[in-house]
C-alpha cells in the first residue's frame, strides 16, 4: 500500500509555497472549517497544517503536484479523511461511501 505517493523536490517546494499562502490568508481547514495553527510546524499537532489533495493521491497520483488540487487541512483531519473521495464529510458515521473505481 501507499506505493503511489512520491515526494519530489518540486512537490516539496510547491507544498511550502502553498503553506505560506494559506498562512498569510489564515485559511481554515477545508475538511472541518476550523482555523489551522500555522505557528506549529506541519504535522506536529492535530491543529497543525497538512496539505491535503482534492483528489486522493492514491487515486490520482498524476495530480499530486498540481497546486490546483491542493487544500489546507489539519493534520488530524487529513489523517481521518484517508483516501476518501472529495466532498465526503468527515464526522459522518455512515460507511456507505460510493466506491467509484
Ligand atoms: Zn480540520
Amino acid at each position: 500500500m501507499a506505493g503511489a505517493r512520491k515526494s519530489t523536490r518540486r512537490f516539496q517546494k510547491a507544498k511550502l509555497q502553498f503553506r505560506e499562502r494559506c498562512a498569510r490568508d489564515n485559511a481554515p481547514c477545508w475538511l472541518c472549517g476550523m482555523p489551522i495553527d500555522y505557528d506549529a510546524p506541519p504535522g506536529t499537532t492535530d491543529e497543525s497544517f497538512e496539505l491535503d489533495h482534492y483528489y486522493p493521491v492514491s487515486k490520482r497520483p498524476d495530480l499530486q503536484e498540481d497546486p490546483a488540487g491542493f487544500r489546507p487541512s489539519h493534520a488530524s483531519c487529513n489523517l481521518l479523511r484517508g483516501n476518501r473521495d472529495p466532498m465526503q464529510p468527515i464526522g459522518m458515521l455512515s460507511r456507505q461511501w460510493i466506491a467509484n473505481d
